[in-house]
């Protein structure tokens, strides 16, 4: 796309979105953007980019100021109703998002990871083991640097490792990813989106434009993905990666992961290869492990670097024992199925912290998770009263007003070989400023206990 002279507007002042003025300024365009906030970060940036006479209209959107734009380049966090997007589709203005352009300019080979969860775990261990083997690599997008502002760093025979989530992949056009993958796809944004149906179908775009030379990597276990095969509507050649099943692609079998392509299965690596926890992590470590070879990457290579990967920050992360109660931080767990995954992964009775700002998810679907592993449920947020009702009759629950208080309460009630867990199935943004906050919350009242021991 020939964007020299052409008027484009930019909504949302986000990294993103401050990352997509500068690309479409390096590629001659006439920028404006627009932001209908006006805390403090817009107004830092507002002032940044008025230094480089960037027009720019925050705490509002407005017509005039779109008026004469070509094109709307759309940031992750903005909503379809937004009076930008409504004045762009009633004036037939093409509409693109932030990940779209920076796929016009991206000369790389792109693996793009979708999924409900474990999109940066699997973006990042792919990250390690591709380095491990010594390929050039960029891993970027919804994991915190945008495509947009990556694309100076991207050379022709660079890797980039693309986590996308359903938002930037609702206004897409001709982004086609070499390999996409697509994890699994469980409840999630229900306060965005109006169903699950319509959520699944943001995360299908992902292959979209995908071609018969191009590859899809399908979670076998997850019946929608298992079946989106038969719908005829994927042109690439499909790979599966399954915890049951022996598939083409990889697979666990009697405790061993099996990698089969073409025609030929070997022995790639067990789970106690691996300081990663929990089946859901297995799945990961087996989608990075197939990714990884079809890109090149030695068995050697992969299994060194699988070998040494941490666990991520609040996911799943155990991070002390206090008078023998593991205290898990699994802030991270914003909906159902990472808190579900979370609790069967506990070969323990567990003590839950739950809790946060509502999407709309019905979470009574936790409740085998939770009749299985948890003793008492402690509650915080706005969630309170809508999850007392669904788990009183089912768990003993008792509320707090802040998260410390949450900590004191969970470790009274925990006994020595018990866990307490963090993990919300909320976002929280109704008490925190994300979840790394709520995760640090979490940990230093951990830390304000009488720490007996600790853990590495
Ligand atoms: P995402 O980037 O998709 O949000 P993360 O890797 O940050 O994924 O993990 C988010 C949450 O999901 C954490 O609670 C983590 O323990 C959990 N999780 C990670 N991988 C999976 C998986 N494959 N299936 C279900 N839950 C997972």
């Amino acid at each position: 796309m020939d964007l020299r002279n052409k008027k484009v507007t930019v909504v949302g002042m986000g990294s993103s979105g401050i990352d997509s003025v500068l690309l479409l300024e390096r590629a001659g365009a006439i920028v404006s953007i627009t932001d209908s906030g006006d805390d403090e970060s817009v107004k830092e940036r507002a002032e940044c980019l008025a230094e480089k006479y960037i027009n720019l209209e925050t705490g509002r959107h407005t017509e005039s100021f779109l008026e004469d734009t070509e094109l709307l380049v759309v940031s992750p966090g903005v909503e379809n109703g937004a009076l930008p997007i409504r004045y762009a589709n009633e004036n037939n203005i093409p509409i693109i998002s932030e990940l779209e352009l920076g796929y016009l300019f991206c000369e790389g080979t792109i693996v793009a990871i979708t999924g409900t969860n474990g999109k940066t775990t699997v973006a990042t261990l792919l990250g390690e083991i591709l380095r491990s083997a010594g390929i050039p690599v960029n891993v970027c997008g919804n994991i915190g640097n945008s495509l947009s502002g990556e694309t100076g760093n991207i050379k022709k025979d660079t890797v980039v490792i693309l986590e996308t989530s359903s938002f930037q992949l609702e206004r897409i056009d001709s982004f086609k990813p070499k390999i996409s993958v697509i994890l699994n796809v469980t409840e999630d944004h229900l306060d965005r989106y109006r169903n699950f149906e319509e959520y699944l179908d943001a995360k299908k775009r992902i292959f979209k434009n995908q071609e018969t030379g191009d590859i899809i990597v399908l979670n076998y276990d997850d019946k929608n993905l298992r079946d989106l095969i038969k719908t005829g509507k994927v042109r690439s050649k499909a790979l599966y990666f399954s915890m049951k099943k022996k598939v083409d692609g990889i697979y666990l079998d009697r405790g061993n992961i099996k990698l089969s392509l073409k025609n030929k299965t070997k022995n790639l690596m067990v789970p106690g290869d691996y300081k990663l926890k929990g089946a859901h992590n297995t799945e990961n470590v087996m989608v990075s492990c197939l990714v990884a070879t079809l890109l090149g990457a030695s068995p050697d290579a992969v299994k060194k670097a699988v070998k040494n990967f941490k666990p991520l920050a609040h996911r799943f992360e155990s991070v002390a024992l206090v008078g023998g109660v593991e205290f898990i931080d699994d802030s991270k767990a914003t909906n159902i199925d990472s808190t579900s995954r979370a609790l069967l992964s506990l070969d323990k009775p567990a003590i839950l912290i739950a809790g946060g700002k509502d999407k709309n998810l019905s979470y009574e679907k936790v409740l085998p998770a939770i009749k299985k592993n948890v003793k008492k449920i402690i509650l915080i947020g706005e969630t309170k009263p809508k999850m007392r009702k669904i788990f009183k009759d089912f768990v003993d629950v008792r509320e707090a007003d802040t998260l410390p208080e949450a900590v004191i309460l969970a470790y009274k009630s925990a006994s020595p070989g018990e866990s307490v867990l963090l993990s919300p199935m909320c976002s929280s943004f109704d008490m925190f400023g994300d979840y790394k906050e709520r995760g640090e919350v979490f940990r230093r009242a951990v830390g304000e206990l009488r720490v007996k021991d600790a853990v590495d």
